[in-house]
């Protein structure tokens, strides 16, 4: 390799040598961080504006050094997080990162890949397709999702894919060449009062309408009705509609409900809408065969998506998309611009049809590393590990009589409140939150308040939740006083 010289502007930045001196050390520190980030408050206590105004500087002419960057790390971001790799961290969902991955994703972007046709990189296409039926069999996902995968952003992402396509199904793909005006029917759309708000922001965004979302009502444990979805469906018929797109949760995001797939894909094919399933973070504990039960029903999908960057070990972001004939998904997304024209074109897979940007980083390396690092008995051990703790948080739950459940523990995310009502469970959230020891947050279930409780951190381990218990149990005492 020719050596650049030194003056030269391009060249300026970081030096290889310095790569290898702050990359060596970069990597201790992500170890050391992560053994030891439970001595953070794990929400960040920064103040709105906070982090900006410590940060502020005139943008430099001339190039700092990694040193001036990684100290203003250390006193002006640090303060600024939220430690998500806390083992003190139970908000939202996990949002698991582990070694492999991390390793992983510091490859893609060392080799600074983009994979957007497989001509631009073959590995990164053709690692991609294998890792996805890697996936199928780890979850046990139905066999008409193999060779059927793609890797998404997110959940949100996948599901607004699933949605265009349904949509385009529907209009015989004169939406896209005619606009929907022209297309000229009215198409709605199916999910329960308990799915994730991507599935309303896709039916925003695919320009279908909010108003055309109907939102099926849900039994006491927060799974849809089967009955009251036909029930909308027959009048949205008899109205002169066209049902379009059904789509249910598998692990709803409020309490991890479960919908009934079978009943639900039964009514879709009768009403000949498409059937998406969204199992962004329960779709990783089908890694168990105890827990597959609530994927049944699964075969009858044309879409499923689940989230490895929530519990499966990858860090943010991946989010893995399958459709069951892929065809109708290319034919949605693809638009052939000369620039774009490669050969083998019918030989191949070219993902940029897949998705909606045109260019795609090389995520399936970490996925991939993942797998092989902890192997199908890993990944196993993680989830049943997690899903015991929360069956022993749930059980605690239920001995002391100032608390109840909200609704029925579910794998690993218990939901919680005092009995004494609302607001004395918004005020115990308010105070663990502030007390920096863990990290909760709250959801409302059949209009009642309710705290979560998600174990999700592959650091997480008994003696965290016991002190969690511990916590909850004496600021309950300050809150009821
Ligand atoms: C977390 C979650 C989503 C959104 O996930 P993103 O990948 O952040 O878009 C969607 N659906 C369910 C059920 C979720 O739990």
């Amino acid at each position: 390799m020719q050596q650049a010289p030194q003056n030269d502007p391009a060249r300026q930045g970081m030096s290889a040598e310095e790569f290898r001196r702050a990359g060596h050390d970069l990597i201790d520190w992500i170890a050391q961080y992560l053994e030891g980030c439970e001595e953070y408050a794990v929400l960040s206590r920064a103040a709105p504006g906070q982090v900006r105004r410590s940060v502020e500087a005139p943008l430099p002419q001339q190039g700092e050094s990694w040193e001036a960057m990684w100290r203003d790390v250390e006193t002006r971001i640090m303060p600024g997080l939220t430690h998500w790799q806390s083992p003190n961290f139970y908000a939202y969902f996990p949002a698991n990162a582990s070694y492999p991955a991390i390793l992983g994703e510091l490859l893609s972007a060392g080799l600074g890949v983009n994979g957007m046709l497989w001509s631009c990189s073959p590995a990164a296409t053709e690692l991609e397709m294998f890792v996805l039926d890697w996936l199928v069999d780890l979850l046990a996902l139905p066999a008409h999702f193999k060779g059927a995968g793609v890797i998404q952003d997110t959940a949100s992402s996948a599901s607004l894919c699933a949605l265009l396509a349904a949509r385009e199904q529907s209009l015989a793909w004169r939406g896209n060449s005619a606009g929907l005006a022209a297309a000229g029917e009215r198409l709605t759309i199916y999910t329960s009062d308990q799915a994730h708000s991507s599935i309303e922001k896709a039916a925003m965004i695919a320009g279908l309408g909010r108003e055309n979302v109907r939102l099926i009502r849900s039994d006491d444990a927060g799974a849809m009705l089967p009955a009251h979805l036909e029930q909308l469906i027959d009048a949205d018929r008899a109205a002169g509609c066209t049902p379009c797109f059904i789509s249910a949760t598998m692990g709803t995001t409020s309490s991890l409900a479960m919908d009934p797939l079978r009943a639900i894909g039964a009514i879709a094919a009768r009403a000949r809408a498409w059937f998406h399933v969204d199992g962004a973070m329960a779709g990783t504990a089908l890694a168990c065969p105890e827990f597959r039960g609530i994927a049944d029903g699964l075969e009858l999908a044309d879409s499923f998506c689940v989230n490895p960057h929530k519990w499966m070990l990858t860090n943010f972001d991946l989010d893995a998309f399958y459709v069951s004939e892929p065809q109708r998904l290319v034919r949605t997304l693809s638009i052939l611009p000369e620039y774009l024209r490669a050969a083998q074109s019918d030989q191949v897979v070219n993902y940029r049809d897949w998705h909606i940007p045109l260019g795609r980083r090389f995520r399936a390396l970490k996925l991939w590393f993942v797998i092989r690092s902890y192997g199908v008995e890993g990944i196993r051990a993680h989830v049943r590990r997690h899903v015991a703790l929360a069956a022993r948080f749930a059980q605690r739950v239920r001995e002391d009589d100032r608390f109840e459940l909200a609704a029925p523990p579910s794998l690993n995310l218990v939901c919680f409140r005092l009995r004494a009502g609302d607001a004395p469970s918004e005020a115990l959230l308010r105070r663990l939150n502030e007390s920096g020891k863990i990290h909760l947050t709250h959801t409302k279930l059949h209009g009642r308040y309710a705290l979560r409780l998600c174990i999700g951190s592959p650091r997480t381990q008994e003696r965290h939740v016991e002190a969690a218990w511990a916590l909850i149990q004496s600021t309950a005492g300050e809150c009821s006083s």
